[in-house]
């Protein structure tokens, strides 16, 4: 963490003072790092008695729900008329884990106009220039790194509270995909290691987060892997693609296909890999690389999208059968890019 990042957290914490109605909001569909984030945030801020929301555009997985007090999250797909009077009140708002308002989904309107101080706390490269005061730094393991970063210099203390260690964690084990990627700096062992000292749990955080699948969806990830990958050695790539139908067929919930997309990373010779899941109106594309193959790119490039350099998303608008077909296509042209690092 820069000088300068130091120097915006310290202005952020007096500002803090002045205000007293505060919204964090996180991406479209939230994964642990969002969740993450910005429930230990929530939880700090109430802690000094202000007045706070977590506003999330949409609900998150199930696996995340033993968090504390993630049942206070508001979702606005579901909660509309509440989340606005929110918002409309609300007089500094916090951006958390996420680069440009598009990522706000259907919120990103309503809220562009809001009049309130911004905020933004994130780890995504390019982040685009629509807050006041910016946290941004990318290479930190994730957002909830930032937020341990942000609570920590403002208490002056390395511990915080439990509730907010143990959202933190949840947050750098997801997003480091249990310290697969994305966590070798010795600074996020060292946040691991105060997180435990304030008295969070970590394997009882790992069995909550990993080990609650239904039955559906451990049938799921065994199809997935035998019926619906395809594996490209000749481009050192493999991809995943699930029809709605597919999806139906193993009671598809919200979070179910988390971490798929990673394991066609597995096989020797594979550096990139995609999950193309369909939806009523698109086709949702997870991309992921375990090389200096930049799917960021790739993402905005093909998909109207982003991330980071080993893990981005984004979207397709024709049919899943084409949306491979143009994949394949791709790989081609990458092929010298995706192999030879
Ligand atoms: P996932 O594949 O798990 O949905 O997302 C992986 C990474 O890509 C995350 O960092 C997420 O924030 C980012 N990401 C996913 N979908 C999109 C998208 O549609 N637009 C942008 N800009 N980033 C995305
Ligand atoms: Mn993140």
């Amino acid at each position: 963490m820069n000088s300068i990042h130091r120097k915006t957290i310290l202005e952020v914490g007096i500002l803090l003072k002045t205000q007293q109605n505060f919204v964090i909001f996180g991406h479209v569909n939230p994964d642990g790092d969002a969740i993450g984030s910005t429930l230990a945030l929530y939880h700090y801020l109430k802690s000094k008695e202000y007045n706070v929301f977590v506003i999330m555009p949409n609900d998150f997985p199930d696996f995340l729900k033993f968090l504390p007090l993630s049942s206070d999250i508001i979702i606005y797909e579901k909660q509309k008329k509440e989340a606005e009077k929110i918002i409309k009140e609300t007089s500094l708002s916090f951006y958390c884990d996420f680069n440009e308002p598009k990522r706000l989904g259907n919120l990103s309107e309503l809220e562009i106009k809001l009049d309130s101080i911004k905020v933004l706390i994130d780890h995504h490269p390019q982040p685009s220039k629509f807050v006041d005061y910016s946290i941004s730094d990318t290479s930190v393991s994730s957002t909830s790194e930032l937020i341990y970063e942000f609570i920590s210099q403002v208490e002056n203390s390395a511990t915080v509270l439990k509730e907010i260690a143990e959202c933190l964690m949840a947050g750098i084990i997801t997003d480091t995909g249990l310290f697969h990627h994305n966590s070798s700096n010795p600074r996020t062992f060292e946040i691991i290691a105060n997180l435990i000292k304030s008295g969070a749990d970590k394997d009882l955080i790992i069995n909550q987060i990993y080990n609650t699948y239904s039955y559906d969806r451990m049938k799921l990830l065994g199809s997935s892997l035998f019926n619906w990958m395809r594996v490209l050695p000749e481009y050192g790539s493999a991809y995943i693609y699930l029809s709605k139908e597919v999806l139906k067929k193993y009671k598809y919930q919200i979070g179910d296909t988390e971490g798929l997309v990673n394991y066609p990373l597995s096989i020797s010779g594979i550096n990139f890999s995609a999950l193309f899941v369909e939806h009523d109106d698109y086709v949702k594309v997870s991309l992921r690389s375990k090389n200096s193959f930049d799917t960021n790119l790739f993402a905005r490039e093909h998909y109207k999208g982003g991330g980071h350099i080993n893990a981005s998303g984004g979207k397709s608008f024709v049919s899943l059968s084409e949306t491979t077909k143009l994949f394949t296509k791709l790989l081609s042209k990458y092929k010298s890019e995706i192999i030879e690092q």
